[in-house]
């Protein structure tokens, strides 16, 4: 079957990843064939990298040839372009945050429903390296059954660019980063939400939020502290993860780290008790070698396919999304009540 003809509306920052990294990733399945951009200059740029630059989105939705759009533009633009794509005809990817809260993506998703075609989103984070290998921590219990996540990411460059920082575009970083950190989360452990309770920052001085952290409890026990921070001029790991038999850190995107099991060797010697700062202590003493080892992290490795194989899969062999619009929007419902229990 044929490459699935893409028009990405929104050439900036992450337009320009879709069209120059990762569609061409899958070139055999999506065919960028251009771009609409607001701004001339992005327009002018596209037409240097010999894309077609449409003078409109107008022009966009009139065209034939195109099948689908990917969604690239500010937060606070998403769903008026995807319901208008989608009553044109197109199949529509968008990125994430999907909308602004549920009620919007409610309005999305009753437009996909009645037009029939195809709304899906660009939640990549499922495919990061390190989320593979929680992941099949969480599922293969290799440190035993996870009790407790941390999941941070952390910077010290502030927000980044202009509409980020306002909140009519939908700025801040709950709904930059923490959608992709509560999708991964809330895809990892299949359990409802029994408690949230979240703090945000505002040490910028933006009216939106520059990072948050959040305890989120599930009815199967598990626990998992999310923080996004951009004012961290030092960082915490990316990953801190306890299970029954072990613990593991995953410090960073390059996979350091280092994953700790217990050998529950009887005949472990007991820990020595180590001087603490002006007091000694046994607790917090480094367990005896052969009480614990070091086991090497389990490769990063989907066993789904890539998330553009996955649209053409959908768009052309009517397969199941992976990532699917009510997992989408029950990150957004959290973020909503996130938001609601700030006020
Ligand atoms: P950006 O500011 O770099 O780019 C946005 C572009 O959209 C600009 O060129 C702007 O001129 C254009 N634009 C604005 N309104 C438009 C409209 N109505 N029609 C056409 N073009 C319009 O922003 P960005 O960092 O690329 O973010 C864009 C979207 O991508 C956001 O929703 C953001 O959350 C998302 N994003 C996702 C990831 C990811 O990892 N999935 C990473 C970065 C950004």
């Amino acid at each position: 079957m044929s490459a699935i003809n893409f028009v990405i509306i929104g050439y900036g920052g992450m337009g320009s990843y879709h069209a120059h990294t990762i569609m061409p990733a899958d070139k055999e399945k999506i065919n960028l064939i251009g771009v609409y951009d607001v701004l001339a200059e992005r327009r002018q740029a596209a037409k240097e990298k010999g894309l077609i630059a449409y003078e409109s989105f107008e022009a966009v939705l009139a065209d034939d040839k195109v099948e689908a759009i990917l969604i690239a533009t500010p937060n606070d633009s998403h769903k008026a372009l995807a319901i208008q794509a989608l009553q044109a005809g197109k199949q529509v990817v968008c990125e994430k945050p999907v909308a602004m809260n549920t009620a919007e993506l409610d309005d999305i998703l009753a437009v996909a429903k009645e037009t029939g075609n195809t709304f899906m989103v660009h939640q990549n984070r499922r495919w990061d390296p390190d989320f593979l290998i929680v992941r099949d921590l969480y599922k293969n219990k290799q440190i035993g059954d996870i009790f407790q996540l941390e999941s941070r990411v952390q910077g010290a460059n502030g927000i980044p660019g202009d509409w980020r920082h306002l909140p009519e575009h939908g700025g801040g970083m709950l709904l930059d980063w923490g959608v992709h950190l509560l999708d991964q989360l809330l895809w990892l452990v299949d359990s409802p939400i029994k408690h949230v309770s979240v703090d945000f920052s505002y040490v910028l001085g933006d009216q939106v939020d520059d990072g948050f952290m959040s305890f989120i409890t599930f009815e199967n026990g598990v626990k998992a502290l999310v923080e996004v921070g951009t004012s961290n001029y030092t960082t915490l790991p990316r990953w801190y993860i306890k299970g029954f038999e072990g613990t593991a850190r995953i410090d960073n995107w390059a996979l350091d780290g280092e994953m700790i099991r217990a050998t529950n060797d009887e005949n472990a010697v007991a820990p020595k008790p180590i001087q603490a700062g002006v007091g000694l202590t046994k607790t917090m003493a480094p367990p005896s070698e052969e009480a614990t080892e070091k086991i090497a992290f389990p490769e990063a490795k989907a066993e789904y396919p890539s998330f553009y194989s996955n649209v053409y899969q959908v768009i052309r062999e009517n397969a199941e999304p992976i990532v699917k619009n009510s997992e989408v929007r029950q990150v957004l419902a959290l973020i909503d009540q996130m938001f609601e229990l700030a006020k």
